[in-house]
């Protein structure tokens, strides 16, 4: 009995879980690491090529389903745990990890901001999510799923939509269409920020008010001449901004010392942090 709250949907289709892992393309060396194991089936085929596997499953009742399946595996390792809170730089003692999993939806997102925090210790990770997710993590300017989810994930990593995958693969079937995304973490920044915290609160805070102009959505963090100085028309909205553009505000607001600096004598990157709150539906 699949369990809603945990956002499960097993992959039941062998077509596409050949496909999924024929992308991922696991090496018997690999660091390879499975969130949402569920009842095995990506991780079966998984480890027909990898017999080293570590999992990530957060439902108690699926640890001895799994640990039953996969006893003969001497190298498989369960890690019953909220990949939310998981600490993967643990897990990357030897070589940078290749993170894989169909994700739990409902907390995607969250995951994702999640896992690029941690993005110095990963070589690359393959997700199945919502089709919109994907759309959002790879949206460029203008575009209408652009936003701080997308900007974020292409400020650490380069973002590969692979493929569509229609709900009949999965059991139960979702109400959505999915999609597999390959990230691949950056080695040299494009665009380093002085201070990435400042660019969360950049970012964040422009994206809570996505609909207004810059002048009104970042009045709290820069001044309309800060912006003019920079070459960015106040008039513009959130969305039509790129990645540098973000990282050259967020730069003015913090000194070569990496303080920050602002035009209204408050500590900027505060007053993002005030908006944290994630939101899961919002981009
Ligand atoms: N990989 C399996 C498959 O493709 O059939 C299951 C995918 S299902 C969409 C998501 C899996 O993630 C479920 O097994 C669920 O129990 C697990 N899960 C949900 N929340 C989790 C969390 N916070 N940490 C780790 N696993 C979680």
């Amino acid at each position: 009995q699949a369990r809603k709250r945990f956002g499960q949907n097993f992959l039941h289709d062998p077509g596409v879980i050949e496909r999924i892992v024929r992308a991922i393309n696991p090496k018997p060396d690999d660091a390879l690491v499975e969130i949402g194991p569920g009842l095995g089936a990506l991780t079966e085929e998984l480890l027909s090529v990898t017999p080293s596997l570590q999992v990530i499953e957060l439902d108690r009742d699926l640890i001895p389903v799994l640990r039953t399946k996969f006893f003969n595996y001497p190298d498989f390792r369960i890690h019953e745990a909220d990949a939310l809170r998981f600490d993967f730089a643990e897990l990357a003692a030897e070589k940078p990890l290749r993170i894989v999993g169909n994700l739990p939806y409902n907390i995607s997102t969250p995951l994702i901001f999640h896992l690029l925090e941690q993005a110095g210790v990963v070589q690359d990770m393959h997700f199945m999510l919502q089709k919109e997710v994907v759309q959002r993590l790879a949206a460029m300017p203008g575009d209408n799923n652009y936003g701080r989810l997308g900007i974020m994930a292409q400020y650490h990593c380069q973002v590969q939509p692979l493929f569509e995958v229609g709900p009949g693969a999965f059991r139960p079937a979702p109400k959505v269409d999915s999609a597999i995304v390959r990230l691949v973490p950056h080695k040299t920044l494009p665009h380093p920020a002085r201070d990435l915290g400042m660019l969360q609160a950049v970012v964040r805070t422009a994206f809570n008010a996505r609909r207004k102009t810059l002048r009104k959505a970042l009045g709290s963090l820069v001044s309309v001449s800060q912006l003019r100085e920079l070459g960015i028309d106040d008039g513009l909205r959130p969305e039509n901004l790129t990645l540098e553009d973000y990282v050259r505000i967020a730069d003015t607001l913090v000194s070569q010392d990496g303080n920050a600096v602002s035009s209204n004598g408050t500590d900027a990157s505060q007053s993002g942090a005030e908006q944290t709150q994630d939101k899961h539906g919002d981009p």
